[in-house]
């Protein structure tokens, strides 16, 4: 946040930019971005599209000349005029809040609290909330060195680079009390009492906010509770876990937010469900009540395909907090570890996602296959003799946020008109893609293409400067090449999304890059996580075929994959390659990111691509058990596909240059994928199936 001398340095003329600047509703406007884009241009991409920091960065002078310059205040009247008619229409009808609580946000670069996927659905959610007007609030932790970026060594393993996170150079605002005091929370059961401070972040019309416990009245130790996301100290964990739960829970009922529904985004804010059942028994329910009120009034969304992917506490470790929280207020210790006790594993402990599972009457996993596997994982769980019911709703994308904006954005408001903005999910809408002519949807790809390009060729160039290993910069694409079939992989590294299945046949796929006439490139990126060393050795895997020469500079891996460069990845390459093992993407999103710009998806048939694939709109294979060598298999059916069907599509050329069948692809991935895989169609599933129902028990006791 800035402070108010850094206010008062802004003419009062256009002083409306500070909070523009702290409301990331300016992410996915494109008129926003370009008002800060021509604040200064320098100060924007230093930045890294920061306005909290650029309005720090700005020389005085700029700022006078800016409130000065007609064009300039043209636009800045159309941005707050646009901004404040958006904040200002009515909340959608709804009996209270929806609390979204999540372990991570990934809503902006300039806000750094979130590892991968998880975190980028939970942004793509508030975003698309805003967009509906519903009334939600979202819950979550702050970390102060979460933020984990990866550099690669000259041998090519990635080491971690642990970012500190300074409160004010990002998006953020302290919760005051009335008093105008930082709102103090007093998180229960722990010894000495721990406290936790409340950050907002604002997301359009939607409150984000976040808990942190580094403040000084704290000891170090439990300062550093909300120091690193997803942190591997089983008992540090817990207590995130308890913070983010029961602290969010408190955070919420001192600032006078009584929610009409929770969501649980995963099983790490599971915790929540207890605070909300003691809120309800200081109420005057009785425990038996208090549960079922719970219960009818949560939602619960389960992400993991591996029953090893969710957190489990022992009970002894758990009951360090549990014990004197229960009795501190009366609840019944044992039956509340029961409903966190697996039947078939009754030893293991606390099982966050069973719990949550028992204690939410609205469950779902994130593809029509994920659910069907979730249901076998978590068969046999019951809540008072009735089996839990594990539905389907697909996760979707923010289309606002991944439609790139200067280009692609433009060319469907040409084409499409304003419908595309306000039906995003109507397909009728979507069908006018086929009135793009060819060349110009091609030209606008190749030009966002040249943008992927010069970006990773401006960040070879920065590690050059800060003295980067000279081998390791040709690794970093800075010999590709705009003419030649870009693959693009990026994701989490880690063995089951098998990165390296590419790699499987060195020698077939150096034949495929070093085709003097339809050369193949492909730009890798992507992070492991810190603990994750399996990962880290694929990185470093492919890594070094990067620098291998006999792959004369056609593979390239980027570091620091995050949001902004994910942007320039899934509208820059020309096809999405996504190879995990089956069935162990429970969704993925990436693949739909690249579709909607018109990047076609060449994946093994698992997750949303189930549902997604036409077979005109990309490609796919590997469906459901392979038996004998599964990589083997696949490999081939993989090579098989870019040999004989994607390589050629792409470079048979019209005789206007232009690759028509390809570009027919494009349009069929443009149009089938948006509709159906964007946050509206998934919120208004959200809010049909879950939302609505479960609003309506708020009343039942
Ligand atoms: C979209 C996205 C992800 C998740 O992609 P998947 O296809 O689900 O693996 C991870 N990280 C970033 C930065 C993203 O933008």
């Amino acid at each position: 946040m800035l402070s108010e001398a850094e206010e008062k340095r802004i003419p009062e003329r256009i002083r409306g930019l500070v909070d523009l600047a702290h409301n990331l509703w300016w992410t996915w406007h494109p008129r926003a971005r370009r008002l800060f884009r021509a604040l200064d241009y320098q100060a924007w991409r230093e930045s890294t599209h920061n306005p909290v920091l650029m309005l720090r960065l700005i020389q005085p002078a700029r700022f006078v000349e800016a409130s000065q310059d007609p064009e300039f205040l043209a636009l800045y009247d159309e941005v707050m005029a646009e901004y404040q008619a958006d904040l200002s229409r009515p909340s959608l009808d709804f009996p209270g809040p929806i609390a979204y609580f999540c372990a991570e946000f990934g809503v902006h670069v300039s806000l750094p609290i979130y590892a991968g996927g998880l975190g980028i659905l939970a942004g793509d959610t508030l975003k698309e909330a805003s967009d509906m007007a519903l009334p939600m609030v979202g819950v979550g932790l702050v970390y102060s060195q979460g933020y984990v970026t990866q550099r690669i060594r000259e041998d090519g393993w990635p080491e971690d680079v642990h970012q500190v996170l300074d409160h004010s150079a990002h998006p953020l605002q302290p919760v005051l009390t009335a008093q105008g005091r930082p709102l103090t929370l007093s998180i229960p059961a722990f010894d000495p009492p721990l406290k936790a401070r409340v950050f907002q972040a604002r997301i359009g019309r939607i409150p984000l906010f976040l808990l942190t416990t580094d403040v000084e009245e704290n000891a170090p130790w439990d300062r550093a509770i909300s120091q690193q996301l997803y942190t591997t100290d089983l008992e540090q964990r817990l207590k995130q876990e308890w913070v983010l739960g029961v602290g969010g829970m408190r955070a919420l009922k001192e600032m006078g937010i009584s929610p009409a529904v929770l969501h649980l985004n995963e099983g790490h804010p599971a915790f929540a469900l207890l605070e909300r059942i003691r809120q309800f028994m200081d109420e005057g329910l009785s425990f038996a009540q208090a549960i079922q009120r719970a219960r009818e009034t949560t939602i619960f969304t389960t992400h993991t395909p591996l029953p090893a992917g969710t957190d489990v506490f022992p009970f002894s470790l758990l009951d360090r907090y549990l014990t004197p929280y229960c009795q501190a207020h009366g609840l019944p210790r044992e039956a509340l570890l029961e409903l966190g006790t697996h039947p078939k594993d009754p030893g293991a402990g606390f099982n966050m996602t069973v719990f949550a599972l028992r204690l939410s009457r609205y469950v779902n996993g994130v593809s029509q296959k994920h659910a069907e596997v979730a249901r076998k994982i978590w068969g046999g769980i019951s809540f008072r003799g009735e089996e839990v019911n594990i539905e389907a709703i697909t996760n979707g994308i923010h289309l606002f946020t991944w439609i790139e904006p200067l280009r692609v954005q433009r060319l469907l408001d040409k084409y499409l008109g304003s419908d595309w903005r306000e039906s995003p999910d109507d397909p009728a809408v979507w069908e006018r893609v086929e009135k793009i002519p060819d060349e110009e949807l091609w030209a606008v790809h190749l030009e966002r293409k040249e943008a992927l390009i010069s970006e990773l060729a401006a960040r070879a160039r920065k590690r050059w400067q800060q003295g980067a290993p000279a081998a390791n910069i040709l690794a970093f694409g800075s010999l590709l090449d705009p003419h030649a079939l870009t693959l693009g992989f990026a994701r989490r590294f880690t063995a089951y999304k098998r990165p390296d299945l590419l790699l499987y046949d060195l020698e077939r796929l150096r034949k495929l890059v070093t085709d003097p006439l339809r050369p193949v490139q492909i730009i890798f990126a992507g992070k492991a996580h810190p603990a994750d060393i399996e990962g880290k050795r694929l990185i470093q895997k492919v890594f070094r075929l990067a620098k291998d020469p006999n792959f004369a500079g056609r593979i390239a891996f980027a570091e620091e994959y995050d949001q902004h460069l994910a942007r320039f990845l899934v509208a820059g390459v020309d096809v999405w390659v996504n190879t995990p093992l089956p069935p162990l993407e429970a969704s993925g999103t990436s693949g739909m990111k690249a579709s909607v710009n018109g990047v076609p998806h060449l994946s093994i048939l698992d997750g949303w691509w189930l549902e997604g694939y036409t077979g005109t709109n990309g490609w796919g294979f590997g469906e459901g058990e392979i038996p004998g060598d599964r990589n083997a298999c696949d490999a081939g059916n993989l090579y098989r596909l870019l040999e004989d069907r994607v390589i050629p599509l792409y470079y048979e050329r019209g005789p206007d240059g232009i690759p028509h069948g390809f570009v027919r692809m494009m349009k069929e991935a443009m149009k089938t994928v948006a509709p159906r895989f964007c946050t509206r169609r998934m919120l208004r599933e959200y809010l049909e199936k879950f939302y609505k129902p479960a609003a309506v028990r708020t009343e039942v006791p």
